[in-house]
């Protein structure tokens, strides 16, 4: 089969994860270049150019030291850069990782040839790309964008996405970004769509960061809200932005 082993990445590095149930770990973070979306909140700009002349990698917690590769990268070359990066866990980011599907699948490949524990973080929207990484993922974390917080409305693309991602035999959850103007009727249909599928798959919460903060009574409402129809609901802010890491 041709796959394609060349892709756009806009960085690399090592920082402990922020965001979700994996929260406090180390990995090592790929993000790739582009987006399909544009959303209102989005902490990661630079990323969403999609040819971008330029990968940074920065091999450790001192980033004076980091190395700038050309775009497009190969796999194999890319993996080597990576070889001393702290984190058994490779996080598959961006951007939308998915618009380059079968890039993202060789770069799982190469690390998982060396062991490495695969996560894709998504934006839950291009379900036609996710059979290329059957068996080559571990964890899914797909977001569902709530309208009043990103601005988009894609409640049947996100129920198309998760029955493929629990097709892929991932460990799949699910992350909502809110901010003080989330209704429960949003957070309601996010849980719903879950429900409808596994209710015991988990549902993290996590208050949009900046400047509109989220009042806590704010997020025990929606939390409540959503743990009638979800088992596992969980709020969760973005710590790596609380501890000033990348
Ligand atoms: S999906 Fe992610 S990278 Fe793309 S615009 Fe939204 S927040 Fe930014």
């Amino acid at each position: 089969m041709n796959r394609v082993s060349v892709g756009w990445i806009h960085e690399v590095f090592s920082s402990i994860q922020g965001e979700g149930i994996f929260c406090g770990q180390r990995h090592v973070f790929v993000r790739f270049a582009g987006c399909n979306l544009s959303c209102s909140y989005c902490d990661t700009p630079g990323a969403r150019l999609q040819n971008p002349s330029a990968c940074r990698v920065v091999p450790g917690a001192d980033s004076c030291s980091c190395l700038s590769l050309h775009n497009p990268v190969d796999a194999d070359g890319l993996f080597e850069h990576c070889r001393n990066l702290v984190g058994r866990a490779v996080c598959l980011t961006g951007g939308e990782p998915l618009m380059q599907a079968e890039f993202c699948a060789a770069l799982a490949r190469r690390f998982r040839q060396e062991g490495h524990v695969i996560h894709l973080e998504t934006n839950g929207t291009l379900a036609e790309a996710l059979p290329s990484l059957n068996g080559l993922v571990d964890v899914i974390a797909m977001d569902m964008k709530i309208p009043s917080t990103s601005g988009c409305e894609l409640w049947q693309t996100h129920e198309l996405f998760l029955t493929r991602a629990l097709e892929t035999k991932a460990f799949v959850f699910v992350k909502a970004i809110v901010d003080a103007r989330t209704e429960e009727s949003e957070i309601l249909q996010c849980a719903d769509i879950i429900a409808s599928k596994n209710r015991r798959l988990p549902l993290v919460i996590q208050p949009v960061n900046g400047k509109k903060s989220v009042p806590g009574e704010h997020l025990l409402r929606l939390q409540e809200a959503a743990l009638r129809l979800v088992d596992d609901v969980r709020v969760i802010p973005q710590c790596h932005k609380v501890l000033e890491l990348p």
